[in-house]
């Protein structure tokens, strides 16, 4: 009786060591099929940064369209101002004498926080002039906090509607 409780444990002992094994030579085959297949996407990046596509309603940053004229189609309204939750727009305007001989208030300066942005899209949702939008970028680090302060006004642009004298 002894003895066949002593045959039990040693086939018990094999069969654990064959199933280790055959668990092992699994595992490795998984391994060595991404080894000599290396198809992930972190593995290309950075290197590939320049053809990186994120998907199309990706919000990377914040910007001011303007078209080929250099115009942008803010108003000076101010409703993204107001409605951002977390006070990173600033539209700062200022007065100039229109065609007509009278004053009119036209964009001065676009300021975005972009350290303070949390990319929830209102601003651009309630921009009845479509003035706004998000780019594809995603990479935000910098070692000077300033630089995520932003003027997205271009430099000489004018809106669409002081270009046409309204
Ligand atoms: S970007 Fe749009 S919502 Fe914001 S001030 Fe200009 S026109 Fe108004
Ligand atoms: S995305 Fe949201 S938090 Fe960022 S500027 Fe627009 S409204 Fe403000």
């Amino acid at each position: 009786m002894a003895l066949l409780t002593t045959f039990r444990e040693v086939g018990t002992y094999f069969r654990e060591i064959y199933s280790g094994v055959a668990s092992l030579v699994r595992g490795m085959r998984v391994t060595g099929g991404y080894f000599v297949r290396p198809q992930t996407v972190t593995q290309r990046y950075p290197e590939n940064r320049k053809e990186l596509k994120m998907f199309d309603n990706f919000k990377g940053e914040l910007i001011l369209v303007h078209d080929e004229q250099n115009h942008h189609k803010c108003n000076v309204c101010n409703t993204c101002m107001r409605k951002c939750p977390n006070g990173s727009i600033e539209v700062i305007s200022k007065k100039i004498e229109g065609a007509d001989g009278r004053s009119k208030k036209v964009l001065d300066k676009y300021i975005y926080h972009l350290d303070m942005c949390t990319f929830c899209g209102i601003c651009v949702s309630v921009c009845d002039e479509h003035a706004l939008k998000f780019d594809q970028e995603f990479e935000h680090a910098v070692f000077d906090r300033s630089k995520l302060v932003k003027q997205l006004n271009l430099p000489g642009s004018i809106s669409q509607k002081e270009a046409n004298n309204e």
